[in-house]
């Protein structure tokens, strides 16, 4: 399913990390699908500040992640469905970049394009 209504823009935030898109409210309750493990950002308005971003462009519906060249393309097919941004403008704290290279993996601005 698409998103629905074309004004809801202003009320969602996308995930720095993954460009996860939901409302401040749902991070704030539930954090992100994809990165809650190293973000921490339930219950944690001011992580959820920091970890989001409200500067972000384009809408992608993920439905079926394994199988989507957009998935393939934004480099998310290993995440979960739901709708993601193209470009999101912002960088996470320091801490949360050393967390995912600690991990082995690499951070990723998602406000580039790239290929
Ligand atoms: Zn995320």
């Amino acid at each position: 399913m698409p998103p629905k209504g074309g004004n809801k823009k202003a009320d969602l935030r996308a995930c720095l990390i993954c460009s996860y898109l939901q409302s401040s409210s749902d991070f704030l309750n539930s954090g992100c699908p994809n990165c809650e493990d190293i973000l921490n950002m339930q219950d944690d308005p001011n992580r959820v500040a920091e970890c989001t971003s409200t500067m972000w462009d384009g809408m992608i519906a993920m439905i079926n992640p394994e199988e989507s060249w957009v998935a393939r393309w934004q480099r998310i097919d290993k995440r979960s469905r739901g709708i993601y941004a193209v470009r999101v403008t912002g960088r996470p704290p320091s801490d949360v970049i050393e967390a995912i290279e600690a991990r082995g993996g690499v951070y990723r601005p998602r406000d580039a394009v790239e290929d």
